[in-house]
């Protein structure tokens, strides 16, 4: 059940990916329409298609613009509902080093999913991110070719490295003055691929880089980005390594079939209750364990563990 819910909200937020630049376009093309903005020229294929769900979102509600410009944002550095704005702490750290500058604001909109992640872990990756959807996708495709006897590669690399990465993309953000983690990070990549699609019917090299790492992972190494590159995932291990809920394993129920390890698609150690904060707490472990020896515990600071 919950990695249904799970599944739901990973597809929810890959929507959200598509539709927040087709929304800010319905309000560029509503504005052109009321004679506010002229970016749009006379004669664009895309006019017609948006004047008639112009039309569409009209039949649900009265004023679709006033709706449409209370959700603002670049949905993986920032997203504004209502009022309330959610930034991603990786963009904030980015700018921190980059422009040298701290805004409070900026802060503040972070903490959001600083908090989420103290309690519940990496659960930004495992729950959120829309890239990791796309990185299990693509695993399902790898084990698909496995069965069919054609032997992929699973080279390890250190767990490390995407710390480094974090760190020296600090530094060299520093620097330069430039977020290069902007450039690195994969749920921002797709994010602005879209939007380029959007914006100038292209894409960018961004695809072709999301294109490689999917290749790594089916022919080279099983979900190497996330495990062992991806500054973000480094980001949010760091925030969890203190969580309060965490995957426990009972020795007693535990039976070593050892389907909790060949679910674990981090290459972690759920049999033998090690898994730390490489973890995303996404439960596919404990879903695969039929004695029950695994479940969610609430590891509360007094407790020791
Ligand atoms: S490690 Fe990076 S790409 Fe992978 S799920 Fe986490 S944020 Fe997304
Ligand atoms: S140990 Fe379990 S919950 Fe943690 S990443 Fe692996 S499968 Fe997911």
């Amino acid at each position: 059940m919950l990695q249904i819910i799970r599944r739901t909200i990973q597809i929810f937020v890959l929507i959200l990916v598509f539709l927040l630049p087709f929304l800010g376009l319905l309000e560029i093309v509503e504005a052109y329409y009321r004679g506010h903005y002229v970016y749009m020229t006379k004669g664009d294929a895309w006019q017609g298609a948006f004047k008639f769900t112009d039309r569409f979102f009209k039949i649900f509600i009265d004023d679709p613009i006033k709706v449409i410009s209370e959700i603002k944002g670049t949905l993986f550095w920032s997203l504004t509902v209502f009022g309330f704005t959610i930034s991603d702490p990786l963009a904030f750290l980015g700018y921190l080093f980059s422009s040298k500058a701290f805004y409070l604001d900026f802060l503040i909109s972070s903490l959001f999913l600083v908090g989420i992640t103290l309690v519940f872990g990496r659960v930004y990756c495992s729950w959120v991110c829309p890239m990791n959807l796309i990185f299990e996708l693509n695993n399902m495709f790898r084990k698909l070719l496995m069965k069919l006897n054609i032997k992929p590669l699973n080279v390890g690399f250190n767990r490390l490295h995407k710390y480094m990465i974090l760190i020296i993309g600090c530094i060299i953000s520093f620097i330069l003055g430039v977020h290069v983690l902007y450039f690195l990070y994969p749920p921002l990549i797709l994010n602005r691929e879209v939007l380029h699609f959007f914006y100038f019917r292209s894409f960018g090299i961004g695809l072709s880089v999301l294109l490689v790492l999917l290749f790594i992972e089916i022919s080279f190494s099983q979900r190497a980005w996330c495990r062992y590159f991806c500054p973000g995932g480094a980001l949010w291990s760091l925030f969890g390594i203190k969580r309060l809920v965490k995957v426990e394993w009972d020795k007693q129920l535990c039976d070593d079939c050892g389907k909790c390890n060949l679910a674990c698609e981090f290459g972690l150690n759920p049999m033998r209750g090690e898994m730390g904060m490489e973890c995303d707490n996404c439960g596919r472990c404990i879903a695969k364990c039929k004695p029950d020896a695994l479940k969610y515990g609430i590891y509360l600071p007094f407790r020791g563990k």
